[in-house]
């Protein structure tokens, strides 16, 4: 059975008739540029073929309903409890199960964007299911948002655009969930498209697709999920977000993308040197998204190895947002012979990606699992990702 049909069982199960329609939206795979996103920054992310589905049909009462093969039971909240439900207080739990936060909260962001003469009266009944790994840095977060937001979006015809719906996960995920996540994972899964890399300034949010031009040059991508699994809302991400924060203050900027790597000798004297080896991470990764959006117009998708391989190491050493089992799959699969390799995602745990020979992928996959298993890891999750589209209604 597919995702697709999974979603649209579980609607059928729930409600008992079809759905009036089924959207979808992705995961994502950033390229380069991490950490970049909310300090203003540049980034690179690129859509990835795992989806998640929303089968959604309006109802003709007030109730919102919300079911997902990924838990027990649907959760069931009225328009009017949706006002006063979010946002949840900083520190805050959701007054519901938290995975029903991302729906629910994409709905209340809805309603609260909704300029429309005639309002949002009717609910709707949700049923989502997923293809995309969950809690492995792929932003199964965004994917459920998009394809909610997209749904949403048509069937209340509240008329937001696709950069707009990426604000509405967005503002779900951080004032409905209380993850304090940056626009990059929305916009890419919202604005992906095929065999191609979202070239995003996450201030400006303007966006420009960069071809990629995989299958043409005989490379792939393979994701290497360490199953060590993170938890963005807690801990290390809001620490380096605070590092940033003080960095930039200290700089007398508004956010660390008005900082060049013409000034890192003037912060280093300015700053402590956990503070300093922050800011460092962030103003040389946004050179290096630079630098790769220009090698791949220039040179293309073979040359942009040594890259990956820098911004790797800047966020193991510099952010310190590496883990030892990310370490282990970027230089194994760089000992075989992978052109790039890097952690990807907020870190502590998730994906990490290289950038291999079509060919090679199974001596990189069998290497990786190799070193993992000499190290005593738990084994790894090894797929290669084709750059895929956005969002999308299915049917
Ligand atoms: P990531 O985005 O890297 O996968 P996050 O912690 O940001 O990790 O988001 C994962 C959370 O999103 C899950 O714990 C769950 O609450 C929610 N989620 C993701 N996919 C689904 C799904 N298919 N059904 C229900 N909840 C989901
Ligand atoms: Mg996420």
């Amino acid at each position: 059975m597919t995702t697709q049909d999974a979603a649209v069982r579980l609607f059928h199960d729930l409600i008992g008739h079809a759905p009036d329609g089924i959207w979808s939206a992705p995961g994502r795979v950033n390229l380069i540029g991490e950490h970049t996103d909310y300090n203003d920054g540049l980034v690179l992310p690129f859509a990835i073929p795992h989806r998640t589905y929303a089968a959604v049909g309006m109802r003709s009462d007030d109730r919102i309903r919300v079911a997902s093969t990924f838990a027990d039971a649907p959760v069931e909240v009225s328009l009017d409890e949706l006002r006063s439900l979010f946002p949840t207080g900083a520190g805050a739990q959701p007054a519901v199960a938290e995975w029903a936060a991302y729906p629910l909260g994409v709905a209340w962001a809805l309603q609260l964007a909704d300029a429309t003469a005639h309002g949002i009266e009717h609910g709707v009944d949700i049923a989502i299911a997923s293809d995309v790994p969950v809690g492995a840095g792929l932003s199964s977060s965004a994917a459920i948002e998009g394809a909610t937001a997209s749904a949403l979006n048509e069937l209340w015809a509240v008329g937001l655009d696709r950069t707009a719906l990426a604000g509405i996960g967005r503002r779900a995920e951080n004032e409905a969930v209380g993850a304090p996540t940056g626009i990059m994972d929305q916009m890419a899964s919202m604005l992906g498209e095929a065999d191609a890399a979202l070239f995003l300034d996450c201030r400006s949010l303007e966006a420009q697709t960069v071809g990629l031009g995989m299958a043409e040059a005989g490379l792939a991508i393979l994701v290497i999920d360490t199953r060590v699994s993170h938890a963005h809302s807690t801990g290390g991400y809001r620490e380096r977000r605070a590092s940033c924060e003080l960095g930039a203050q200290i700089m007398g900027v508004p956010a660390l993308r008005d900082v060049s790597v013409d000034d890192l000798p003037r912060a280093q004297e300015l700053m402590d040197d956990v503070t300093f080896r922050r800011v460092r991470h962030i103003v040389t990764e946004n050179q290096r998204v630079l630098d790769t959006v220009q090698t791949l117009r220039e040179s293309g998708a073979r040359a942009i190895g040594d890259l990956l391989v820098a911004s790797h190491v800047s966020m193991r050493d510099d952010f310190e947002i590496s883990v030892a089992e990310l370490d282990t799959a970027v230089q194994a699969a760089l000992d075989v012979g992978a052109l790039g390799a890097r952690m990807t995602g907020g870190g502590f745990g998730g994906a990490a990606i290289a950038l291999v020979e079509q060919h090679a992928a199974p001596t990189v996959t069998d290497a990786v699992t190799a070193a993992f298993t000499a190290s005593g890891f738990t084994a790894p999750h090894i797929f290669p990702v084709t750059p895929s589209a956005g969002a999308a209604r299915d049917a």
